[in-house]
């Protein structure tokens, strides 16, 4: 599987074959120390990209970014990119990706990091664990085991049966909302989420109103914060995505009703925007004739010129944009074929970033609002070696996304394409 004479490193687990057609390496190989030749740099952070540049991986590293190519060695993989564009693995700022299969197939389209908003039945935490132990392969997920809402729906009361008095009536009430985010961080949480305003993805609720009030939510920033923990808000409505960014969250999920009074504040604040875009569409065209199915569309069309219009703004305004599917990546599931691709794509076309800037809002900016710039997110010497390069130019041509040619995490190869 690698070049040929080269001994191929220990392979454990095979998670069944989703990569019909495609050639990938032992999902689960240790890292193996790589001299990437000859590539065309974008670093994540905004820099112009960087022409003729060798990125070293040594330990799971970035080891160095040199203009000359070091020395052909037995214990270096080398690989000429030809010229290739070579991006910081992609960061899903908010998905659902659950099982070991969804996780392999975002690790394949390029994402090495995935903050995972809501888990069924703590199975994005265990997928999350198996990862860690190096069992599947996958991005790193950091996981929310629960949405925390005054309506949790029944999975959240079959992993958390110490609230079940609550299961025919409402979770409510800031001593409540912080006994429930204190039960999420004993499963191991490594992030929160907390429900600002109803959902949109059903018929049945209204995404104008209002969830959790402020208190509530304050309750559970002050509660993460006490575990170094930071509290991401679902929130399509006005007066919700307000009170979520007065009580202090990290970011705001959706933001399709958020008011310019609010935008001041995150900017004031610093609070993130993830504004999941492309999820939209599916969404506006659900499978189904049903008078349910339709209702879903009309409705979610209706919100794409607000959402596009507030995420406008806040880019006008400097507020940090992070790139985001919102999706499964499952295979069966309106979401599940959602790409990072498509989100870049629409924060091009829709909203105006330049092609570094929505390059940098699916790296650099995802691992800030996730707090883990200090060692992903952007290619330095010294942080993880979280690597994803393509044949197409991902400058002028967002289509690029689709066709990862080789993807890295932690200095292992995930995926690569046919020979060089
Ligand atoms: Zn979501």
């Amino acid at each position: 599987m690698f070049v040929a004479g080269r001994r191929v490193l220990v392979a454990t687990i095979v998670a069944g074959c989703l990569c019909s057609g495609l050639l990938a390496a032992p999902p689960t190989a240790v890292a193996q120390d790589l001299d990437l030749l000859n590539v065309t740099l974008v670093d994540g952070t905004g820099a112009a990209p960087r022409k003729g540049v060798t990125v070293t991986v040594r330990g799971g590293k970035i080891g160095s970014i040199v203009e000359r190519a070091p020395a052909a060695s037995t214990d270096v993989r080398q690989i000429d990119l030809g010229g290739r564009y070579l991006l910081p693995g992609l960061i899903d700022a908010h998905s659902h990706v659950e099982s070991p299969a969804a996780a392999l197939r975002a690790l394949q389209s390029g994402v090495t990091t995935s903050r995972v908003l809501g888990d069924t039945n703590l199975q994005a935490m265990g997928t999350r664990d198996l990862i860690r132990a190096g069992y599947v392969p996958g991005p790193e997920l950091l996981v929310s085991p629960g949405h925390i809402r005054p309506k949790p729906g029944i999975a959240f009361y079959e992993v958390y049966p110490q609230f079940g008095d609550a299961i025919d009536g409402e979770l409510r009430g800031p001593d409540r909302i912080a006994e429930a985010t204190r039960a999420l961080i004993a499963k191991g949480a490594d992030v929160i989420k907390v429900g600002a305003s109803e959902r949109a993805g059903l018929a049945s609720t209204d995404p104008r109103k209002q969830e959790l009030t402020e208190d509530e939510i304050r309750a559970a920033v002050t509660e993460a914060a006490k575990k170094g923990l930071y509290v991401a808000a679902h929130a399509h409505a006005r007066e919700g995505a307000a009170a979520a960014v007065r009580a202090g969250v990290r970011s705001i999920e959706h933001g399709t009703w958020v008011d310019d009074a609010t935008l001041d504040e995150m900017k004031r604040r610093g609070t993130y925007f993830v504004p999941t875009l492309a999820v939209m569409s599916p969404l506006g065209d659900p499978q189904g004739n049903s008078a349910e199915d339709v209702a879903l569309q009309l409705r979610t069309q209706s919100m794409m010129g607000p959402l596009r219009a507030a995420v406008r703004k806040a880019h006008a305004l400097g507020i940090t944009i992070a790139a985001a599917t919102d999706g499964s990546y499952a295979d069966r599931d309106d979401t599940g074929r959602i790409r990072i691709a498509h989100e870049i794509a629409m924060l091009r076309e829709h909203i105006g970033l330049t092609p570094l800037e929505s390059i940098t809002a699916a790296t650099l900016n995802g691992a800030r609002v996730i707090g883990i710039e200090n060692r992903t997110g952007s290619i330095r010497v010294g942080l993880e070696a979280d690597l994803v390069a393509y044949d197409g130019d991902p400058l002028t041509d967002s289509k690029a996304f689709f066709e990862p040619r080789l993807v890295v995490s932690d200095g292992k190869i995930a995926f690569e394409g046919a020979a060089l």
